[in-house]
């Protein structure tokens, strides 16, 4: 079951959208599916053309005037244009953040080749511009303008699907007969009646067959107390989800990692093969294709794993009754925590995480809170002190002023259970800000507490200095 969320005030009952897939259309009358083939086929390549002008020329706009011929009616051609500015606004929004992640990591490149600290052997972020999405297998995400469902009474199907098609005066009727879990998904428990329909419905056709997927919106309350304890998830990469009572749950290490440098080393080979080809002379049709598709599953792969790993975190009985503090991914925070994986499976899949986080609060009717990242990572939990270098290692928190030393992910899912509810924090309008106050409140823990008798003579040059410190990692 897919799942989509709509917005709502924290606290407020919540509006989610499940989704029922894998509806097969049943093949009872051929000439039909050939129909619905037919109008595919043309409504494919109309959806193209405008997916093409929103990447390109122009921004998405669903109610753009219809600019290209069809012989598709007119509300078939605009439902055809809302859904391209569907893809492409989507398109446009992922490639503004990778291309972002991009100049991060190139400013970063630049600071590290300036002082000197640049690693053997990294080399200069390059950007390769991607290409305009293409509409490959026929999917139509239809309104009830074009495709009704209609109950079917007595009958031995349960919906009819109304499709009007090429030809005006003779729309299609396409029986649909549901499967037992589709029934159960459909079925309010509590009521034990039907759930009530979306009007909007999605086509797919994957290999020869026809599939319809029903949608239904379900309001879920939040049932824990604002007051209740709060848990703080950082998220990451040697740890998929650290939570602030020093529990771990799920990691890109180990199985995940190998099947990355698997498929990574499949499609240099397969890239070198190609290019071998190609000085030969062999036609384009008979290279090896670039795209993978073990690459295709590994990403379906990683994001089992996430899910998995944010549902045990919730499932966990120690978290009972509790509420969730989780962090706002920003660009600059993301490209700390995923240096070890590639710039696509980072731009897919570290934005997953806290995307679990909250469905699965919502689904749950559990509070989740998403909080500022920024320095979450660097700032020790116990003085405040904000330093890159209180992370000697990737793993280690060693906090170069008051010492306090634990395993990073632990020290940063700590900081952000505590920012939960913090007002100071929250009103900061960017990093710096954020910066300027975590350190404030050093100064303050120092007056508090003295810092010289905690810090040995030798560590007290380095925090004078640390002042000046510029670093905004
Ligand atoms: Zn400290």
């Amino acid at each position: 079951m897919k799942k989509r969320k709509k917005r709502a005030k924290k606290g407020e009952p919540q509006t989610i959208t499940k989704a029922v897939t894998h509806i097969r259309l049943e093949a009872t009358n051929a000439v039909k599916l050939t129909a619905l083939d037919a109008l595919a086929s043309v409504y494919l390549e109309l959806t193209q053309q405008y997916v093409t002008l929103f990447c390109t020329d122009e921004l998405p706009n669903g109610f753009r005037a219809p600019c290209f011929l069809t012989p598709l009616s007119e509300r078939w051609h605009r439902n055809a244009i809302q859904q391209a500015a569907g893809i492409a606004k989507s398109w446009r929004s992922n490639r503004a953040n990778a291309y972002q992640g991009y100049l991060d990591a190139l400013a970063d490149y630049q600071e590290q080749k300036a002082d000197g600290t640049l690693e053997e052997g990294v080399k200069e972020p390059e950007w390769r511009e991607w290409n305009v999405p293409i509409l490959r297998q026929p999917c139509i995400q239809a309104n009830a303008n074009v495709v009704k469902l209609e109950e079917a009474e007595d009958s031995a199907f349960d919906y009819w699907i109304k499709v009007s098609t090429l030809d005006k005066s003779h729309p299609l009727l396409i029986p649909v007969k549901l499967a037992d879990y589709h029934i159960d998904a459909l079925t309010d428990p509590e009521t034990g009646k039907r759930r009530k329909i979306n009007s909007s419905v999605t086509l797919n056709k994957r290999d020869e067959d026809w599939w319809l997927t029903l949608t239904y919106d379900e309001t879920v309350a939040v049932q824990t107390p604002p007051d209740a304890p709060v848990i703080g998830i950082d998220v990451g990469i040697a740890n998929f989800v650290t939570t602030s009572d020093g529990k771990t749950y799920g990691s890109f290490n180990g199985r995940l990692r190998e099947r990355q440098k698997r498929d990574r080393e499949k499609r240099r080979r397969k890239a070198k093969l190609r290019k071998c080809l190609e000085k030969k002379g062999t036609p384009k049709e008979k290279l090896p294709s670039t795209t993978s598709r073990t690459g295709q599953r590994l990403i379906r792969y990683v994001r089992q794993s996430i899910n998995q790993a944010v549902n045990l975190c919730f499932d966990d009985p120690n978290h009972e009754g509790c509420q969730f503090a989780y962090e706002q991914l920003s660009v600059a925070s993301m490209r700390h925590k995923a240096r070890a994986m590639n710039a696509y499976m980072r731009a897919s899949n570290l934005a997953h995480i806290p995307d679990q986080i909250s469905w699965n609060a919502t689904k749950r009717g559990v509070l989740a809170t998403h909080v500022k990242s920024a320095y979450s990572s660097q700032e020790c939990h116990v003085c405040h002190y904000v330093d890159r270098k209180n992370r000697p290692h990737q793993q280690t928190f060693c906090c170069r002023v008051c010492g306090h030393t634990a395993h990073a992910d632990s020290n940063a899912s700590e900081n952000i259970a505590s920012r939960l509810g913090d007002l100071e924090l929250r009103a900061c309008q960017n990093r710096q800000e954020v910066k300027i106050l975590l350190m404030s409140r050093h100064e303050q823990w120092k007056q508090k507490f003295g810092y010289s008798v905690v810090v040995p003579p030798v560590q007290l040059g380095l925090w004078a200095r640390s002042e000046a410190s510029t670093d905004v990692g």
